[in-house]
């Protein structure tokens, strides 16, 4: 632990929903050698999701090698590798074999739809409901308030994996006989490292499946290294109660440190483990938004531009939108409002309407869903927000940056290096083997930032929105509501 020497490093991989990254990282945090490559995503049937198990470690391995070759380093100069990965996506494999019995079901997966808006209507979790909180107020456990007000999404394990256990008679055959793996993608690639030694996943990942109880830091009785969101929480440094991040990659996914005690929430906040380092148990509130990068992605492949980089400018170069709204729903609506069945769509389409139009009406609903969940984290846990910072490909985006600032009546601090996932696993590996030492070493690492200051017309910058985006939120709520509960 003592004595490293220049020449070690730290290796991290993020396995994201667009690629798999890997950086080698030096003492500074500064790195040293890179590799990524695409994630290939599958989607067999409409609503389905996957990813093929082989493709995935085949990636992961050839990243680690190309990062390493990039460095110009020897494997043996590795003091330790991170992992972080997109969470709730999850497949089943043989134990005896190694060989999945399916592909990855990823968390965009939308195949369990109707069994979550069945169970979310049914008389039955009606009335679980009830007597959940009636013990809670008998025994003023706040578990048992949580489990009263729980809405299920697809995004949660449990209901695809329903989905498995009806469709896949091999799976139930080997849970029957013993030899069957469940497993996010940390426990695919941990089995796979170790040779099929190890199965096994980290707090941060088995609490975001919703099978996991992270009140009582157990897996729940009835039911059967870091989490990519969790790992950027760390890399930023988000330490303390009241700090929020922002990741805005394929979805966007806000989180504010609830320190030792995991946040109840009525509007679709979930719970989670941040991580769990000794003793010390660091809870998390997330919310939502499935499809950031995804409508982007989108609309790059209508030609709406032809790289990402000119739509800031784009959006810029036009007064507003034209009246256009658009609903970034290709996955439904996540908290505050909870609908899996809402559709994407572009509303307010005219004859003058271009592309720039279009572009900017997609970066603004970014820029909406994230105020909408801001207000829903502000309202519903009462903690007083220390920082914001952001990060992931959309965090590059200067007009969604400043409006999200401006919306927020907030500064937003987006460090220059922008993978935090990788940092952070970096970081939890780093100082597990004492290549860091401290949390105060890891803040003096971070990068410089770039701030978003909100243009507030007065001092009295009280978090309301500028007054021009009055009337173009209130119809894009409008236009949202019209989306909503669309395939019935
Ligand atoms: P993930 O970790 O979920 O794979 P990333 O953090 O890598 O996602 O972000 C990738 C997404 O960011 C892509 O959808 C890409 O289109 C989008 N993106 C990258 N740069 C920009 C930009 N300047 N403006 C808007 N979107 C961007």
């Amino acid at each position: 632990r003592n004595g490293f020497k220049k020449e070690s490093y730290i290796l991290s991989v993020d396995v994201g929903t667009t690629s798999i990254r890997c950086h080698v990282y030096d003492k500074e945090a500064k790195i040293r050698g890179s590799c990524s490559t695409k994630v290939v995503l599958l989607y067999p049937e409409v609503g389905h999701v996957e990813m093929d198990p082989d493709d995935l470690w085949k990636g992961f391995i050839s990243v680690v090698k190309g990062a390493v070759q990039d460095a110009g380093i020897q494997m043996h100069q590795v003091e330790a590798l991170g992992i972080s990965t997109q969470r709730s996506t999850f497949t089943t494999w043989d134990r005896r074999t190694g060989v999945p019995f399916h592909n990855f079901i990823s968390w965009q997966d939308q195949r369990a739809a109707d069994l979550v808006k069945s169970w979310n209507r049914s008389c039955t979790m009606k009335a679980i409901h009830g007597a959940m909180k009636v013990l809670y107020f008998v025994t003023r456990q706040k578990r048992l308030l949580a489990a009263s007000l729980i809405v299920f999404s697809t995004q949660h394990v449990t209901f695809r994996l329903v989905w498995v256990l009806t469709h896949y008679k091999q799976v139930c055959q080997a849970i029957d006989e013993g030899y069957c793996c469940f497993g996010t993608i940390d426990s695919w690639l941990l089995f796979k490292l170790t040779k099929g030694h190890l199965h096994a996943t980290d707090y941060s990942n088995a609490s975001s499946t919703g099978i996991f109880d992270s009140y009582q830091m157990c897996w729940m009785d009835h039911s059967l290294p870091m989490a990519d969101q969790q790992a950027a929480m760390f890399g930023e440094c988000c330490f303390d109660v009241g700090d929020v991040k922002i990741t805005m990659g394929t979805g966007t996914f806000m989180d504010i440190n609830t320190g030792s005690k995991p946040h109840t929430s009525v509007a679709g906040l979930y719970p989670l483990v941040g991580w769990k380092i000794g003793s010390e148990v660091v809870y998390l509130a997330e919310g939502n938004a499935a499809d950031t990068g995804t409508a982007i992605k989108w609309a790059q492949k209508l030609e709406l531009f032809s790289d990402v980089r000119e739509t800031s400018t784009m959006a810029y170069s036009v007064s507003d939108s034209d009246g256009v709204c658009f609903v970034p729903s290709f996955s439904g609506l996540q908290a505050p409002l909870n609908d899996p069945k809402a559709c994407a769509s572009f509303m307010g389409l005219k004859p003058s309407t271009t592309k720039r139009h279009l572009v900017r009406a997609i970066l603004e609903s970014v820029a909406f869903r994230n105020k909408q969940l801001y207000e829903t984290m502000l309202r519903e846990t009462c903690i007083p927000i220390t920082k914001i910072r952001v990060d992931g490909g959309v965090s590059s985006n200067d007009f969604v940056m400043q409006l999200t600032s401006d919306l927020f009546g907030k500064k937003i601090a987006r460090p220059q290096h922008h993978e935090m996932s990788c940092l952070g696993a970096a970081f939890v590996a780093g100082l597990e083997v004492g290549f860091w030492r401290t949390r105060e070493e890891l803040k003096k690492l971070q990068s410089a930032d770039d701030e978003f200051l909100p243009r507030c017309a007065d001092k009295e910058c009280t978090g309301s929105p500028n007054g021009e985006y009055v009337p173009i939120l209130q119809s894009w709520e409008r236009a949202l509501r019209r989306s909503m509960n669309w395939y019935n």
